[in-house]
């Protein structure tokens, strides 16, 4: 695609990025087939082509962002499908996170939509927060239809309250900082990451993680002034606060690198390590931190990559019903992990199917079901009728966003079905405790 960028704008490396990115799309068009906005809606401009183009001609006007020009990079899910689909190797990831924060930084939101986004991101990334936000929203669920019936923000407050759970669960004693030795000799040192809004939702997935680690040799260690990773309010392009928030946790995980060297770090929510597997970029630019982020980048991995490399625990067990493995898109098109999730849970004694349109998103994609809990319910209704075609009753996947919202949409459709961490699986296979899903 042919640029105009001036040369003053070019001196800023972040528009230079965006250039080389936009030159490299030939607009051929095929990542239209796999955008689940595009198959949706049916409009050009909710395709990945549609929004290059808008980007592109968002950056080189210099102008404040259109309001045109927002709505269709609002819908975005920021899925990453298109990037899988690309044969032209188009970082949609890179030039959506700068249209995102050209956005934040030039386009005045009315009023009520700068709030809601200024309070999600003020109580998603701390989980104290979160834990007390998540209390009002269950004192306020029996109004959630009173809810529903208010002008401009009714279904985002309707859709927040839906998603809220019914029951909290307990504060764990698998939180930090502190280091949970290896059983047996030592065979290596993982740092994970406690998470923000998963620590609170789900504190058994990380309690899962580190009971399995720990039974194969690896010891596990939860440093001090940790922080969330920023990928929450990255992807609503509040670049300053996520910037901020990673650079605490690129130096709570060097300190413990420093002090005995990690062989990993371990995140078990691919939202998260996508996010995490990229700072490497967000700070190349800075002098203080590029090195630093660079060796953060390297060593994070999705928590099936880590068992894959250390070797899962021999097991007799047999799991004779059908489960789906559901690839989070920042699993299957950030990360591009693919078939270790699905392997360790065959090795594990799992029989697993496929998901019918599996590279489609369910609508979860961070705050995007709660920021447009339209489109999102029309996916997550897709996505769970494509799950019940395996005749699945258990759903196993590696990410807390997309847990929730099938949670959710099985519940809406009265279905019985189980949705767990794929971890919380193999640690069960592996002669941990079953599940707390699983019960009842
Ligand atoms: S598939 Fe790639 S090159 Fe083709 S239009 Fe989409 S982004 Fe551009
Ligand atoms: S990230 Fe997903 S929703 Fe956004 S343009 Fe790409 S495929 Fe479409």
């Amino acid at each position: 695609m042919q640029t105009n960028f001036s040369l003053a704008q070019l001196a800023d490396p972040a528009m230079a990025s965006s250039e080389k990115i936009l030159r490299a799309c030939v607009h051929c068009g095929f990542c239209t087939a796999t955008c689940p906005t595009y198959l949706l809606l049916g409009d050009e401009l909710d395709s990945p082509r549609g929004r290059i183009y808008l980007m592109k001609e968002m950056l080189e006007s210099g102008t404040p962002a259109r309001v045109e020009v927002v709505k269709h990079i609002d819908r975005c899910l920021s899925c990453l499908s298109c990037m899988t689909t690309c044969p032209s190797g188009v970082n949609y990831m890179h030039l959506v996170d700068h249209g995102r924060a050209y956005i934040e930084e030039t386009y005045q939101r009315p009023f009520v939509d700068r709030l809601f986004r200024n309070t999600l991101a003020a109580i998603l990334p701390y989980p104290n927060r979160f834990r007390f936000a998540l209390l009002g929203a269950w004192l306020a669920k029996p109004f959630a239809p009173l809810m529903r019936a208010l002008p401009v923000i009714g279904q985002r407050l309707g859709a927040m309250l839906a998603l809220a759970p019914s029951r909290l669960p307990s504060r764990s004693g698998y939180e930090g900082p502190q280091t949970f030795a290896a059983q047996g000799p030592r065979k290596g040192r993982v740092a994970l990451l406690s998470g923000c809004a998963q620590s609170v939702l789900a504190p058994n997935i990380n309690e899962a993680t580190i009971r399995l680690l720990n039974r194969m040799g690896v010891e596990v260690v939860l440093p001090q002034n940790e922080s969330c990773c920023g990928a929450l309010v990255h992807h609503m392009g509040k670049e300053h606060e996520s910037h901020a928030t990673a650079k605490q946790l690129i130096d709570a995980w060097l300190v413990e690198h420093q002090r005995d060297p990690l062989d990993a770090i371990v995140i078990t929510a691919s939202g998260c390590g996508t996010t995490i597997k990229d700072y490497g970029f967000m700070f190349r630019e800075d002098n203080a931190y590029a090195d630093k982020a660079a060796i953060v980048s390297s060593l994070a991995k999705d928590i099936t990559e880590v068992l894959a490399r250390f070797g899962l625990p021999e097991t007799a067990f047999k799991h004779d019903a059908p489960l789906a493995y559901h690839s989070a898109c920042s699993m299957q098109h950030g990360q591009q992990v693919r078939d270790e999730p699905k392997k360790l849970l065959t090795q594990a004694g799992f029989k697993v199917r496929d998901v019918p349109e599996g590279h489609i998103c369910c609508g979860s994609a961070g705050t995007y079901n709660l920021l447009q809990p339209e489109l999102s319910g029309r996916l997550r209704d897709r996505k769970v009728g494509n799950i019940a075609k395996t005749k699945a009753a258990l759903v196993a996947t590696g990410n807390i966003g997309c847990m929730t919202q099938l949670a959710k949409g099985f519940a809406d459709h009265e279905q019985d079905v189980a949705v767990v961490h794929t971890v919380e699986l193999l640690d069960w296979a592996t002669g941990g405790p079953k599940p707390e899903a699983l019960h009842g």
